[in-house]
């Protein structure tokens, strides 16, 4: 990951923005005195990395740096208005405290504690009131363009697993139910959830004819969120139907992930109302 020195503009993110800035952006180059934390930061930390807002897709992973072996992977980042500006931290700050016992600085300690909950619209409110103005408007106009199509990192994800989606989406812009959305589908060959005895066809990305044996996830971006969803009873929902959204797009990929190979009560009652 690039190393960026704690309150120094970043400029890692394709938006410009003079207010950002940078804490927690660490490397083995890192100068820093090893000190604590109080828990009350590192817990409020902690849960503004749940659904963290976020402006651009991040792309890819971080790693640790820091660690010798076994260096845990990070995926999003959290923007933190407060006092003029936007501090942004990558996911890794809270294993850079936890594990590393890195203290960020004190004012970006205290804009943690005083940032609203992820996603409000407090939380929006002082983007705005700390110079987040072109980030807010680069959410805003991805949405005006239309919803985000899946990263080719996620389409390659998605088939490793021996999953099938396509490469670009499946369903019209202007789709009611699924603007620009995918299908994700289980082939009967791959093993994993599937419900006895029932047993669809589609044809895969490379158009040929292929056999599934469980009902796809539905999946598309909107309203600056990505939507997951099974749907097999219209009117809706019936068992086993839902409908869910995640800001980040390497959770979105864990759920899905979750729901074709991982027990789960989603297809557990899928499979009792099938069966
Ligand atoms: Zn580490």
């Amino acid at each position: 990951m690039t190393a960026i020195i704690d309150l120094s503009p970043c400029e890692y993110f394709p938006v410009p923005s003079e207010n950002l800035v940078a804490v927690g952006w660490l490397s083995k180059e890192s100068d820093f005195e090893l000190q604590s934390v109080d828990w009350a930061f590192f817990e409020k930390l902690t849960s503004l990395f749940k659904e963290p807002w976020q402006p651009v897709a991040s792309a890819g992973w971080h790693t640790c740096g820091l660690c010798q072996f076994n260096s845990p992977r990070f995926h999003s980042n959290v923007f933190i208005p407060y006092d003029g500006r936007i501090f942004v931290a990558p996911e890794g700050i809270l294993h850079y405290i936890a594990a590393h016992w890195y203290k960020p600085p004190d004012i970006f300690i205290r804009a943690v504690m005083n940032c609203p909950a992820m996603n409000s619209m407090e939380y929006k409110k002082a983007l705005l009131a700390n110079g987040g103005r072109n980030l807010v408007q680069a959410v805003a106009s991805q949405n005006f363009r239309g919803p985000m199509h899946l990263s080719p990192e996620s389409i390659d994800k998605i088939r490793a697993l021996g999953l099938d989606v396509s490469s670009e989406p499946q369903f019209g812009p202007n789709h009611s139910s699924f603007p620009n959305g995918y299908v994700v589908i289980k082939p009967t060959s791959t093993p994993g959830n599937h419900v006895p005895g029932w047993e669809g066809w589609f044809k895969d990305h490379r158009g040929v004819e292929t056999v599934t044996d469980a009902p796809g996830v539905y999946v598309w971006y909107k309203d600056a969120a990505w939507r997951y969803s099974v749907l097999n009873y219209v009117p809706g929902p019936g068992p086993g139907d839902f409908q869910r959204s995640t800001t980040n797009e390497v959770e979105l990929l864990r759920k899905i992930e979750e729901y074709f190979f991982s027990p789960n009560a989603d297809f557990e009652a899928l499979k009792l109302a099938k069966t």
